[in-house]
């Protein structure tokens, strides 16, 4: 003893890549590349085929990551399996890859009791107290020699993933959240969707790992860094609250009641608990985890055993060192006695185990100078507040910029130009502002200086609008520089104006040769302003002009969507165009008229207005106008039998659809809400009507069925 088994992360090495533990798992139906070439006899074969290559190519890309054929290719097979599916739904099982996500939303969530308590661990901080506990530990355990299996601390939400036994072998039953560690939230559905967590154990996975159903793996759900930073920065871009970190965003994504959410949010699931009967299942902690893997499940290949301290604490420090290399979070390591039989021996002090300790990195922060704060103009216009520091050495890399997000969080700092900042970082996350510190030598300076937001955009000098309730600030020039692209890109596309061949590769040539400074100016585009562009021939030339003429004929809607109006988007466009029937009146509609449109509120309304306030916007659309576009329509009168009344839908209604239902409520001049609220007129409430038909109630709101709405409708 006293060499590990495994070996140490090194910062040189790409710690996710390199794998400690190679999974032995073999299949025996290997050449999954000679699959193609096996002519399956009956439609049945077929799908289970793929089923079973489209499982094998799971496991290889999302637990190993290490895929053996190209996105491409995988959705092929996926593809081919939902034809087959659609074709003859009998053949569709509950556990068939393509039913990951699947079900209706839901609205709430079940407590479901832990087969046995999920634990918390107790911390050590230092060195010295990581050594005292090993020194407990071996008194406790009569003095002999204990051996150690050293973990990443991953920063995720423990779970419990609950496999029953089934006719291919096991199968995910359910999965439970840790809640209070005793009664936790089934949220199988959600965790469904995390292409890591097999759907099913085949048998001969079971019998490699020498498991059998019903058995028990924990683990943690967590979502890699790079989906984090992707999240937020679309959140941002619609004006929503930002996720503080990883951890909070995963809880969220676990948490929502719609498990297509979920799916969208590409967490992770690691395993590290296996249990039977709620007992640990193996006779030591690194066996379980090996099992684990031959089973099919994702184990931190980065893991040790060692009976020598010294090893121990050179794990510890090298995983502090790669911490920044890793594409998800973690926060420590974790320190198990390897052998599980003396865990019953050790016991537990309160709810903790004896047998493990987390040892807890230190913080990535520093204190440093706020030199100054400027703005930038992102490609949708919205403008963001960054601050310039004095630079600061934090966990490993020197930082001199950090992320302020906007100006309500430069007041909730209580941030001045020219204060002492706390500054944290995680990951690859952009550094951000934690507190303003002013005490001891971080005085605030007597020159200090409140920022403001500029008034006028910093790029084109186009008006800055934030509108009430929201947190951004845009410029609303649509033509302004640091986000043409993005409006042409927006006005040339399918859905909007249709403009074939004028995409990204187009567009990036357009505005590099300067040809185009706006919308209007694709107007104007001749022959020879194309030509002039690589790979473009008279050919290509002739159709993309062809294709710029015909969206002259498209209708007004499309039109008001190209603008790129916040905050209309596709079906507020079609509702203007309805209810004013020209782009004169809807530049000079009033507020009032601009609310009496369907789906039209406030917000709305008031960034319609300062759309067409913007003298900028004016004359582009005088341009657009005289290029010969589509500024007129039918103005549609929509039936007055519901008109002024809001309606919530919830439950299955029994003939119509709830997109149908919208549509007759909308037609007949009502509107229809998501939430229930004191303005709304009625709920519509189906089979199955959950806690809005609750909130209808305790609010006092009328609850209506589908057939008193159809009579309503008829007058
Ligand atoms: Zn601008």
């Amino acid at each position: 003893m006293g060499q590990p088994r495994g070996s140490l992360p090194s910062g040189l090495l790409l710690t996710h890549s390199f794998e400690l533990v190679r999974p032995r798992y073999t299949s025996a139906l290997v050449p999954y590349n000679l699959r193609c070439m096996v002519k399956p006899h009956s439609p049945a074969q077929h799908a289970e085929l793929l089923r079973e290559e489209i499982r094998h190519h799971e496991h290889c890309y999302f637990v190993l990551d290490a895929p053996e054929i190209t996105d491409a290719e995988f959705d092929r097979l996926m593809n081919e399996l939902k034809a087959i599916e659609r074709e003859h739904p009998e053949l569709m099982t509950p556990d068939s890859p393509t039913q990951r996500v699947g079900g209706k939303p839901r609205e709430g969530f079940v407590k479901v009791p832990h087969s046995t308590q999920m634990l918390s661990l107790d911390n050590a901080y230092s060195e010295g107290e990581l050594r005292d506990w090993t020194r407990r530990v071996t008194e406790l355990a009569g003095g002999q020699e204990l051996e150690y299996e050293c973990e990443y601390k991953l920063d995720g939400l423990s779970m419990a993933l609950h496999y029953e036994p089934a006719d291919e072998g096991a199968r995910f039953a359910r999965g439970i959240t840790r809640g209070d560690g005793l009664v936790g939230e089934e949220v199988t559905a959600n965790l469904r969707t995390i292409r890591s967590i097999p759907l099913t154990v085949g048998r001969q996975r079971l019998n490699e790992a020498g498991l059998e159903p019903p058995f028990e793996v924990r683990g943690e759900v967590l979502m890699p860094t790079k989906s984090f930073v992707a999240m937020n920065e679309q959140r941002e871009e619609e004006g929503l609250s930002l996720f503080a970190n990883p951890r909070n965003a995963a809880a969220g994504a676990v948490r929502v009641l719609e498990p297509k959410i979920t799916a969208k949010r590409k967490l992770d699931f690691y395993s590290y608990f296996l249990l039977q009967d709620g007992r640990m299942a193996r006779a030591t902690q690194w066996e379980a985890l090996e099992k684990l893997s031959v089973a099919g499940f994702k184990v931190n290949p980065n893991r040790i055993v060692t009976a020598s301290f010294e090893e121990l604490w050179n794990f510890v420090n090298a995983t502090e060192t790669a911490r920044d290399t890793l594409p998800y979070e973690i926060d420590g390591v974790v320190v198990k006695v390897n052998s599980t039989a003396l865990w019953q021996r050790l016991g537990f002090t309160g709810k903790a185990p004896r047998w493990a300790i987390a040892y807890k990195f230190a913080a990535r922060a520093g204190v440093t100078q706020v030199e100054n704060i400027f703005v930038s103009v992102g490609r949708t216009g919205k403008l963001t507040p960054a601050a310039a520091l004095r630079p600061v050495f934090i966990g490993g890399t020197t930082v001199s910029r950090a992320t302020l997000h906007n100006q309500d969080e430069i007041e909730r700092l209580g941030l001045r130009i020219g204060d002492w900042v706390m500054v944290e970082r995680g990951g690859d996350v952009i550094p951000k502002v934690t507190q303003v510190v002013n005490e001891g030598e971080h005085k605030r300076p007597s020159d200090a200086r409140v920022f403001e937001m500029p008034k006028t955009c910093p790029e084109c000098g186009g008006h800055i609008v934030r509108a009430e309730g929201e947190v951004n600030s845009f410029c609303v020039n649509v033509n302004c520089p640091a986000k043409l692209r993005e409006s042409l890109l927006h006005f040339a596309s399918r859905n909007v104006m249709n403009i074939e061949g004028m995409g990204e590769a187009l567009v990036d040539q357009l505005l590099s040769r300067g040809l185009v400074h706006n919308i209007a100016d694709l107007y104007s585009l001749t022959e020879k302003d194309l030509l002039q562009l690589e790979r473009i021939g008279k050919k290509s030339a002739q159709n993309v002009l062809t294709e710029i003429e015909t969206s002259k004929k498209l209708p007004l809607e499309r039109v008001i969507f190209g603008l790129g109006i916040r905050m209309v988007g596709e079906r507020t466009a079609e509702f203007l165009a309805e209810h004013f029937g020209s782009m004169q009146k809807l530049m000079e509609a009033s507020e009032e008229e601009l609310l009496e449109v369907n789906e039209v509120g406030p917000r709305i309304a008031a960034s319609i207005r300062e759309f067409f306030a913007e003298e900028k916007n004016r004359q582009l659309l005088r341009r657009l106008s005289d290029a010969g576009l589509t500024f007129t329509g039918e103005a549609k009168v929509r039936g007055t039998q519901l008109a002024g009344m809001t309606f919530v839908l919830t439950g299955t209604l029994p003939t119509y659809s709830r997109e149908d239902a919208k549509k007759m409520i909308e037609d007949a001049g009502g509107k229809v809400s998501g939430s229930v609220s004191k303005k709304t007129s009625y709920v519509v409430a189906g089979e199955d009507a959950g806690s809005k038909l609750d909130k209808a109630n305790s609010l006092g709101v009328k609850v209506i069925s589908e057939a008193e709405l159809l009579a309503m409708l008829a007058g």
